[in-house]
C-alpha cells in the first residue's frame, strides 16, 4: 500500500490530532503517501482532501478538538453519494483509509470497506462507548475535566450546605457519570444503563443530612433525564436546595491528557501497521493494554456494557 487517507467524523475528542499525527508520521516513516480529508465524510464526498506531510502535524499534539475538522454528513448513508467519495479516492490513488471517530462514524467506514477501500477505524469519542476497546480517545480527558468541576462545584457545595446536581454527556452511555462520579466522590450517580427510583436517592440525601452531611452530589448522564428535571423530581420528595450545573461542551475540550495521548498514538500507528498488512475492515482498540483488532461486524453485536462491579463499588462508597 503506497498511499493513505484518514479523517476524523462526527463529534470531535481531546486526542483526535495526537492520532492523526500517528497516522501520518508512522505512514511516513514507512514510505507511504498520507492523505488529509478535511470534515470527514462530508469532505470525502466533496474533495477536500490534500497530501499531508511530516509539518502538517508538527505542533499538534498536544492541541483539542480536531485540525482536520469533523462534519456531520447524513447523505453519507446513501450508497450513491458514498460511490463519489470512493471516486473520489480512487482518482487520487489512494488504497486505505483510517477514520478515527464513534460508533456512526465506524458504520460508514463499514460500508466504505464493504464496497472495496480498505479501511481501518479508530475509537474517538469522550464517550467511552465503543464495543471493541476497554478506552476510547477523548474519555480520559473529558473524565479529567469533570473531576476539575465537581472539585469546584464541592468547594461551593460545602460552603453554603446545597445539593448540586451536575449534568454530563451521555446521551447512551454512563461511563463519564460513573467514572467522574467515583473520581469526584458524588453521592450518586445517574446513568442510562442503571434505572434508579428518585425516591431512593431523595431518601439517601435525607439520611445524610441526618447524620450532618453538609452537602450532596448529584452527577447525572444527560440520557437519562436533564439537570433541571433531575432537581424537579429530587423536590416531589424532599425539601433541599438545589443547584445544576451542566458542563456542557466544555467537556469535548481541552488539551488531552498524557493517556489520551499515548492511546492515540499507539491507535494511530497501530492502525496504519495493519493497512500495509492490506488489513481491512477493523476496528483497532486496546483492551488490557494490549492492542487489539475487531471487525466492524462484531463491533456492533450487543449493546456497550458498564463495568457492573465499578457501579456497585460507586454506591458502596457513597453512602
Ligand atoms: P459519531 O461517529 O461520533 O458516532 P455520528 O453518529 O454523527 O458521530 O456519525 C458521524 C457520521 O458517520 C455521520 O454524519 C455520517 O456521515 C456517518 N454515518 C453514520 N451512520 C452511518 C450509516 N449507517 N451509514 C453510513 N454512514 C453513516
Amino acid at each position: 500500500m503506497k498511499k493513505i487517507a484518514v479523517l476524523t467524523s462526527g463529534g470531535d475528542s481531546p486526542g483526535m490530532n495526537a492520532a492523526v499525527r500517528a497516522v501520518v508520521r508512522k505512514a511516513i516513516y514507512h514510505d507511504v503517501e498520507v492523505y488529509g480529508i478535511f470534515q470527514g465524510y462530508y469532505g470525502l464526498v466533496h474533495n477536500n482532501i490534500r497530501k499531508l506531510e511530516l509539518g502538517d502535524v508538527g505542533d499538534k499534539i498536544q492541541r483539542g478538538g480536531t485540525f482536520l475538522q469533523s462534519a456531520r454528513c447524513p447523505e453519507f448513508k446513501e450508497p450513491e453519494v458514498r460511490q463519489k467519495g470512493i471516486e473520489n479516492l480512487k482518482a487520487l490513488g489512494i488504497e486505505g483509509l483510517v477514520v478515527i471517530g464513534g460508533d456512526g462514524s465506524y458504520r460508514g467506514a463499514q460500508r466504505l470497506n464493504e464496497e472495496g477501500i480498505k479501511t481501518i477505524g479508530i475509537p474517538g469519542t469522550i464517550d467511552n462507548d465503543i464495543n471493541g476497546t476497554d478506552f476510547t480517545i477523548g474519555f480520559d480527558t473529558a473524565l479529567n475535566t469533570i473531576i476539575e468541576s465537581i472539585d469546584k462545584i464541592r468547594d461551593t457545595a460545602s460552603s453554603h450546605e446545597r445539593t448540586f446536581i451536575i449534568e454530563v454527556m451521555g446521551r447512551d452511555a454512563g461511563d463519564l457519570a460513573l467514572w467522574s462520579g467515583l473520581a469526584g466522590g458524588a453521592e450518586t450517580v445517574l446513568i442510562p444503563e442503571v434505572k434508579k427510583d428518585i425516591k431512593e436517592i431523595a431518601d439517601k440525601i435525607q439520611q445524610g443530612i441526618e447524620r450532618g452531611k453538609k452537602h450532596s452530589i448529584i452527577v447525572v448522564a444527560e440520557g437519562v433525564m436533564s439537570g433541571h428535571e433531575c432537581g424537579e423530581e429530587l423536590k416531589k420528595y424532599i425539601n433541599v436546595d438545589t443547584r445544576i450545573s451542566v458542563l456542557g461542551h466544555m467537556q469535548r475540550g481541552g488539551s488531552p491528557t498524557g493517556l489520551d495521548r499515548v492511546l492515540a498514538s499507539r491507535l494511530g500507528g497501530f492502525a496504519v501497521e495493519l493497512l500495509m498488512k492490506d488489513e481491512t475492515g477493523l476496528a483497532v482498540g486496546i483492551q488490557k493494554n494490549e492492542l487489539t483488532k475487531t471487525t466492524f461486524d462484531d463491533i456492533f453485536v450487543g449493546e456497550h456494557q458498564i463495568d457492573r462491579k465499578m457501579y456497585e463499588l460507586s454506591d458502596e462508597l457513597s453512602i
